[in-house]
């Protein structure tokens, strides 16, 4: 049996401010949906946008999951800790000629939905220069398990994408993917915000694959994408939007909150674990409400 096959599911926030009832709700998903397979449950933390990190917030995130008994199986992963690997990545696709530079400023691409792929051609050194992957003019399709059919066609919409950015620093798309291929993660539970890099990640992996590296698991994963909770402005909960950060008292009451807003019943409990170890048996993923956001108004 292949050391990636068992269930492995994770949280993967960025420090740029501290959870928020939003982030509590996939982190609930994410864990009942692997503790119910009998799978791992990790914690990654995606840190590479490094001038978006806030100072202290990784500390208040770790917090708040083990004040909220969300605790992972692993100890926790920081991207920081693997940018080597990611630019090893960027040679191994280069070598394959699957990425190329581009020297277009920020200016001449405003205006553009995608990337017209100017600089494919021109052959211009990796030094100094943003990397972008191929994509190719070919509709790709995955099955979410709450989203359903999602289809897209990434020469169409996005053209070539930033796999690292001309400053070096590492994109989002290259690190989560990387990642979760040397992770083995099977299951990838997260915000309905995420939904639409799905298929920039899964052609991005179908390139990681073609490098046969035994250390990346070439599991296709499984995706379910969580609706979001919104504010009274109608705009999704995030840090950007001020969420406030999740309470240190009333930990079981918004719990059930979140677990209730997720569609499930109404579990008591008088302590965190005690929910948690119900929730985890009562936990119905078909219960999850469809679409991209959930009923009501959160803060
Ligand atoms: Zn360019």
């Amino acid at each position: 049996m292949s050391q990636f096959t068992a269930y492995t599911g994770r949280f993967a926030p960025s420090p740029t401010g501290p959870l928020h009832f939003g982030s509590l709700i996939t982190a609930l998903a994410s864990w009942c949906e692997a503790r119910t397979q009998n799978g791992r449950w990790l914690v990654r933390i995606e840190d590479t946008d490094i001038p978006r990190n806030q100072t202290g917030a990784e500390h208040r995130i770790l917090s708040a999951l083990v004040t909220y008994g969300l605790y992972a199986d692993c100890s926790i992963e920081r991207q920081q800790d693997h940018l080597e690997n990611y630019n090893h990545m960027i040679d191994a696709l280069k070598a394959q000629n699957l990425v190329y530079a581009c020297s277009c400023s920020r200016k001449q691409l405003t205006g553009l939905s995608a990337y017209p792929n100017t600089c494919r051609d021109k052959g211009l050194p990796f030094e100094g220069n943003a990397i972008r992957l191929k994509t190719l003019d070919k509709t790709i399709c995955f099955t979410d398990r709450i989203q359903g059919q999602v289809c897209e066609n990434l020469r169409q919409t996005r053209g070539d994408f930033v796999l690292r950015r001309r400053d070096g620093i590492i994109s989002y798309q290259l690190a989560v993917v990387v990642d979760d291929m040397r992770q083995g993660v099977t299951d990838i539970v997260r915000g309905a915000d995420l939904l639409d890099n799905t298929v920039r990640q899964i052609w991005l992996r179908k390139c990681l694959n073609r490098l046969q590296l035994p250390y990346l698991s070439s599991i296709e994963p499984i995706y379910c994408h969580i609706p979001l909770a919104m504010n009274a402005q109608g705009q999704k909960l995030s840090k950007q939007n001020l969420a406030v950060p999740l309470p240190k008292t009333e930990i079981v009451a918004t719990l059930q909150k979140a677990f209730v807003a997720l569609g499930q019943v109404l579990v008591e409990a008088d302590t965190p674990d005690e929910f948690l170890k119900s929730a985890m048996t009562h936990w119905d993923l078909s219960r999850v409400p469809r679409g991209s956001q959930l009923e009501g108004i959160f803060i």
